[in-house]
């Protein structure tokens, strides 16, 4: 069974944490003289609510997820470091994840001296629980699963999640930066059924806001309270509340900007097809295409000097050869397209 007190690290289960004036008093008044703020220069003179609860009843609003069952950083990297620092003992307790993955779980883990395990996909860029739990001891923490996965593009088997879910009594991250890409349903859903479970999301992906800064976890009430005591009291900037709340509503226009990016992800899916240098499009669920060429260092180089940068992951592990390029706008998709059959 799972014991969210066991998972903890002793020292943060004893925390107590920094009270903060705004902690303190919540609720309008006429007069603040109690955080020892300039009078002048409204609104930026004031601190940001630290619980961004105006932000997490537009999240509320949009995704179905209750305000306590949210918490928002700046970027999911912010989520992924507290992941670290509330769960794992430096020197002391390790993690597994799968890989090739996101890069950021493995810089954290050694920036907090975590050992960090990991299992390669197969093929098809699936895994297998069994091998992931092959690969935890009692002194593992946490499993990390990314879906769609970076940068493979690829949801992964929910079957598979769904046993680790049930069978790790440690927590289970869920990364779905790419999920509003993807026909996969979101693991957020199923919170209740699975209090190890974690989900990050982020605005930085199909929300069209990486230059805000803002990452959302979604957990049991006793994590996300967790996470609450360890952050920085005033982690999220008011203009990056204000900026949130807004493209939170325009849900209708960043669903057109969702469905024009997958139709040219399903042209360029075919206009690749037909390169020469193109060996293997790997199937996506999100805003990207892996794809192996038959010389990706040249066709990274041939594709900067023209000024196009895509992204080269040749060097990642079970991605020889291989480029990872994000739909842009049609005319961009084109552009690269052009070039592509050049070189
Ligand atoms: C882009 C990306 C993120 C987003 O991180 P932010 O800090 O929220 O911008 C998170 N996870 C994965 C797998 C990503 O590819």
């Amino acid at each position: 069974m799972f014991d969210l007190i066991k998972t903890i690290r002793p020292n943060i289960w004893k925390l107590k944490p920094y009270s903060c004036a705004r902690d303190e008093f919540k609720g309008e008044a006429s007069v603040y003289l109690d955080a020892n703020e300039n009078p002048y220069n409204t609104p930026f003179n004031r601190y940001p609510d630290p619980l961004q609860l105006k932000v997490k009843e537009a999240i509320k609003k949009v995704k179905g997820i209750n305000v306590k069952n949210i918490f928002l950083g700046n970027g999911s990297d912010e989520a992924i470091d507290l992941v670290y620092r509330i769960f794992c003992e430096p020197k002391e307790d390790n993690v597994v994840a799968i890989a090739p993955t996101y890069g950021m779980y493995s810089v954290c883990a050694n920036i907090n001296n975590v050992e960090y395990r990991s299992v390669n996909l197969n093929d098809e860029f699936q895994f297998s629980a069994d091998e992931l739990l092959a690969k935890t001891d009692d002194k593992t923490r946490v499993i990390w699963l990314c879906s769609p996965n970076n940068p493979t593009g690829n949801a992964l088997n929910s079957v598979e999640t769904e046993k680790i879910l049930k069978q790790f009594n440690g927590i289970v991250v869920i990364d779905e930066a790419y999920i509003d890409f993807s026909s996969q349903p979101s693991w957020s859903k199923r919170l209740k059924d699975f209090p190890n479970l974690i989900v990050l999301q982020t605005l930085s992906k199909a929300w069209a806001s990486a230059g805000i800064r803002m990452g959302m976890a979604f957990a049991s009430e006793a994590i996300i309270a967790l996470f609450n005591k360890v952050k920085y009291p005033y982690n999220v900037n008011i203009l990056t509340q204000k900026q949130a709340i807004n493209i939170l509503g325009d849900k209708s226009e960043v669903s057109l900007w969702i469905k024009t990016i997958l139709d040219e992800r399903g042209k360029m899916q075919k206009e690749l097809q037909d390169l020469k240098i193109v060996e293997k499009i790997y199937p996506t669920d999100a805003n990207f295409i892996l794809v192996k060429v038959t010389d990706a260092n040249k066709t990274y180089e041939s594709l900067v000097k023209k000024g196009i940068i895509v992204r080269n992951r040749n060097t990642v592990i079970l991605c020889d050869n291989c480029l990872r390029i994000t739909i842009g706008t049609p005319e961009e998709n084109e552009t690269l397209i052009k070039e592509l059959k050049k070189v």
